[in-house]
């Protein structure tokens, strides 16, 4: 059944239950609920982050192995019959992806769907925030790891620091909110600059995220990368900020959209801070999500776990309930805690969408 041929009934069932009748929640191994899908559009991307991608990119997968609009929509159509709530599109680079308003749209009046949100490198905001919130989206975060040109330059290899600048004001101008910034802090290139990141939550109301630098395998080309990156532990970024800007208030947890960030605020600022401890702290048991893959494959977990194709399910006549049953069967696959440490990564963080 199509999402505008739900019946009344039906429709009233999923607004009082989260769910559709007859479906149960997506529950692990573990007990965890799935209630967030990451979503994945493109591998491509008009960056060459060093902590991502080496110089030349990587090979492009052939237009025909992307999941289309039609397939992402049944597949979030589906997680969404079984509670999943959110969804966040990424990529590679997500806004290079044509015609991307469209399947906003299409994605945002899902029943179900009450939180749509967008990963970014920001290059190309300033050009479509407008069009992307009047589509239906809610938020997006934008990578941003220095505020240096120069620097942002050498981190990016391809970008300019003014068209991200841009495309925040972009973003908050269009009510894109809350307004959230990632940085992944590298050892001797931006950790430096944590405070005045920081300091940005001062005067607006956004929250800055520090991400703690996954060091990826081969084939997610950060040890083509022309010299390794220094991992910071979160501890580390915190008490930095500390020393120079004094102590951080602790904030509430915000529940279910809260996501993997401890979140903290200088004293009197507008905004927030958060530090996504992946390395150190993995947040495993927290962990409420799936991935699909720009070429169609669920993940189970970022860095470890199985993967179920999807894509072939549906290209070979599979219907919801297949697809629903992929949902369930990768869920399965999460591991309890990542073995990242053990060396389990595989595969390019831009296919997977970070
Ligand atoms: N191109 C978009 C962007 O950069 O925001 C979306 C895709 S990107 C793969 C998603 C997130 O993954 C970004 O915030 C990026 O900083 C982060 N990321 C990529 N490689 C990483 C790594 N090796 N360690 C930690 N974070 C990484
Ligand atoms: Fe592109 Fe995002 Fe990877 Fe940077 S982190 S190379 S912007 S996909």
């Amino acid at each position: 059944m199509l999402a505008n041929e739900i019946a009344p009934r039906a429709l009233a069932d999923l607004v009082r239950h989260g769910y559709w009748p007859g479906q149960e929640r997506i529950v692990d191994a573990y007990g965890r609920v799935v209630t967030y899908l990451r979503v994945s559009l493109t591998d491509r991307c008009n960056l060459r982050c060093l902590y991502c991608m080496p110089p030349e990119g990587i090979p492009w997968l052939p237009c025909k192995d992307l999941l289309s609009f039609e397939e992402i929509v049944a597949i979030v159509e589906a997680a969404a019959a079984c509670g999943v709530t959110k969804v966040r599109l990424t990529g590679g680079e997500p806004l290079v992806r044509k015609d991307l308003p469209n399947l906003i749209e299409r994605i945002a009046r899902l029943p179900g769907i009450e939180d749509l949100a967008l990963t970014t490198n920001g290059v190309l905001l300033a050009s479509c925030a407008k069009d992307l919130a009047h589509a239906g989206l809610r938020r997006v975060n934008v990578s941003l790891d220095t505020l240096e040109p120069e620097k942002f330059r050498r981190i990016t290899r391809l970008g300019h620091l003014d068209e991200v600048l841009k495309g925040l004001e972009a973003a908050a101008d269009a009510g894109l909110a809350p307004l959230k910034i990632n940085t992944v802090i590298m050892g001797g290139l931006n950790d430096k600059e944590a405070p005045d990141l920081a300091g940005l939550t001062v005067k607006r109301d956004l929250e800055v995220r520090f991400i703690e630098y996954m060091p990826l395998d081969e084939s997610g080309g950060c040890t083509r990368a022309g010299g390794t990156i220094e991992f910071v532990p979160s501890a580390t970024t915190r008490e930095h900020i500390e020393s120079v800007l004094g102590p951080l208030q602790p904030l509430p947890s915000q529940g279910e959209y809260d996501g993997p960030a401890l979140r903290f605020r200088i004293p009197g600022a507008r905004g927030s801070i958060g530090f996504i401890g992946a390395m150190s702290v993995p947040f495993c048991e927290r962990c409420n999500r799936l991935r699909l893959t720009a070429s169609g494959e669920l993940r189970s977990c970022l860095l470890d776990g199985g993967v179920v194709d999807v894509r072939a399910i549906l290209r070979s006549g599979g219907g919801r309930n297949a697809v629903i049953a992929a949902l369930r069967r990768t869920a399965e696959l999460k591991p309890k805690v990542h073995q990242y440490l053990a060396g389990a990564f595989h595969g390019a963080m831009s296919r997977i969408g970070g």
